[in-house]
């Protein structure tokens, strides 16, 4: 310790006495994050936070570590999922705050990503997904940013680091992602404290929740209880209470419900979008979705013998031996079927006149290629998955490319099944043994969990019997009405913020018409 220098016990004294600044230079201010400070402030050894996006958890986890690293003279490691999210948190964020309070970090060096030192203590930051191998020594504290996207293997070897230790620190801190990993884990055995606010209603006090503390009408928050709007104020002056009795690891949940700069009508949107995102980035939540699937009465509570045109013909083409196409409207499906020559399509279009077209890339390359040369409102479709931006699921190729429609395999279908199963679009089609089919088709999808060998966890959509064609034709009619036919995507909020277009007399038995064209 420097001569003259203050000895702080309470971070909090010190960031006021000492005119602490985040990594703008700006105080640090709690009228809308009230729910930090006691994060802040919790020196328990064992913490863990599951939490939405872009809430301020690593620039207060920063801020506690810098205090631990000098005044409680901790030995820290600092992890992050890649060394590439090091070297941008560290440069981005964490020298920026060491820079933005010179006075209290003098000597501090900010050229060394990786090692920070104060008055013999160290700070090391590491990715877990690394070239090199995990960090060796012994530490007091292990800080796990970004836990859950983090190499699962590599954090749990990390915990025999602090064995020496008395303190044996362990925060955890993350978007969540699928359940039982080592966040969800920690949450499960926590204390699991919710932010409770008070209806000044009915003085009813509850943790707000989606959809029950939502008008959906009328999109503000309201009482679960008395059903009477809560305002922002309300939202602000919540207190942490544990739901889980005492525990040893001291556990928050911070959700958007809780940001009182975030609007009601923010959170429905979001809603209406991915639903993995909405889960782990909104709700902070992890998600882990059940045995959703499309069933044959799904399908069939779809169909309806009504009017679906609309001016506009939008046409899904998978591509194998055999090809299988889906054309409709923005309401539904029009019509479905099978054909092998190549030149059979050219007759289709030229008959249904489409506004825009998707064609399956792959396996076939060449026809995909032809066709969008040949019809310039035609896309090709190509699986990807968007890890700079985990809310696109679907996203237009530039320039060379602005004949590509990217999507993500898994989120994508996703949202068009759970669009079925919420009828946000009906189906028109003939009831014939093509329908047979597309019906089998579905019912063959099933949503399995997978492992990779950084022990993260993801679902993805597999069919049972590899006969899926009708799913993906219909996915990629239901991009080419997403693309609105100019060649301009809506953005993907607008993936599915239509009501459902069922309605209650949509009641129909589709079994007479079975008969009649499966004759
Ligand atoms: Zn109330």
């Amino acid at each position: 310790m420097e001569n003259n220098e203050e000895i702080y016990y309470s971070i909090l004294q010190w960031i006021v006495t000492e005119g602490i600044v985040n990594e703008k230079g700006d105080r640090f201010d709690f009228k809308d994050r009230g729910f930090l400070l006691d994060i802040l402030t919790d020196f328990n050894s064992n913490i863990v936070v599951t939490a939405c996006a872009q809430v301020g958890k690593s620039v207060t986890f920063s801020i506690k570590t810098m205090f631990a690293l000098k005044y409680l003279r901790f030995n820290i490691i600092y992890t992050f999922p890649t060394d590439d999210d090091v070297r941008e948190f560290v440069a981005s964020k964490f020298n920026k705050i060491l820079q933005a309070n010179r006075h209290q970090f003098m000597g501090m060096d900010t050229d060394s990503i990786e090692r920070k030192e104060v008055n013999d203590r160290f700070l090391f930051f590491k990715g877990t997904i690394s070239k090199t191998a995990a960090i060796s020594t012994t530490a007091d504290l292990l800080v796990h940013d970004e836990l859950s996207r983090s190499d699962q293997n590599t954090i749990s070897t990390y915990k025999s680091r602090t064995k020496a230790s008395k303190y044996k620190g362990r925060w955890l801190f993350s978007n969540p992602g699928s359940e039982r990993d080592e966040l969800d884990l920690a949450w499960i055995k926590s204390d699991q404290k919710e932010w409770i606010i008070e209806c000044p209603h009915c003085k009813d006090r509850h943790y707000l929740t989606f959809p029950e503390s939502f008008n959906l009408e009328e999109k503000i928050f309201v009482c679960k209880e008395c059903k009477e709007p809560i305002d922002d104020d309300v939202r602000r002056n919540g207190v942490w209470e544990a739901q889980n009795g005492e525990q040893k690891i001291s556990g928050y949940h911070i959700s958007h419900l809780m940001c009182a700069w975030i609007t009601a009508e923010e959170i429905i949107e979001d809603s209406e979008g991915d639903p993995a995102y909405f889960h782990n980035f909104v709700l902070g939540l992890a998600y882990s979705p059940g045995d959703m699937s499309v069933t044959k009465s799904t399908i069939l509570d779809l169909w309806t013998p009504k009017e679906l045109t609309t001016g506009n013909i939008f046409i899904g083409i998978d591509v194998g031996n055999i090809k299988n196409y889906t054309i409709g409207s923005e309401k539904g499906i029009l019509a479905i079927g099978r054909f092998s020559k190549e030149s059979d399509l050219d007759d289709l279009i030229a008959i249904w006149k489409p506004t825009a077209g998707v064609v399956d890339a792959m396996p076939d390359n060449t026809f995909a290629k032809y066709l969008c040369d040949e019809y310039p409102w035609m896309r090709m479709s190509y699986f990807m998955e968007n890890n700079n931006n985990p809310q696109t699921i679907v996203w237009w190729g530039e320039n060379d490319k602005s004949d590509i429609v990217y999507s993500h395999r898994d989120r994508i279908l996703d949202r068009m099944l759970l669009d079925m199963i919420e009828a946000k679009w009906l189906i028109g089609c003939k009831a014939d043994k093509n329908f047979q089919l597309f019906i089998k088709n579905f019912e063959t999808l099933r949503r399995t969990k997978v492992t990779n060998n950084k022990g993260i966890e993801r679902f993805v959509w597999d069919s049972t019997t590899g006969e899926d064609h009708y799913v993906f034709s219909t996915l990629y009619y239901r991009l080419a009405v997403m693309s609105g036919g100019a060649g301009v995507f809506m953005s993907d909020a607008d993936l599915s913020d239509k009501p459902p277009v069922i309605d209650a007399d949509n009641n129909y038995d589709v079994s007479t018409q079975f008969a009649e064209n499966n004759e």
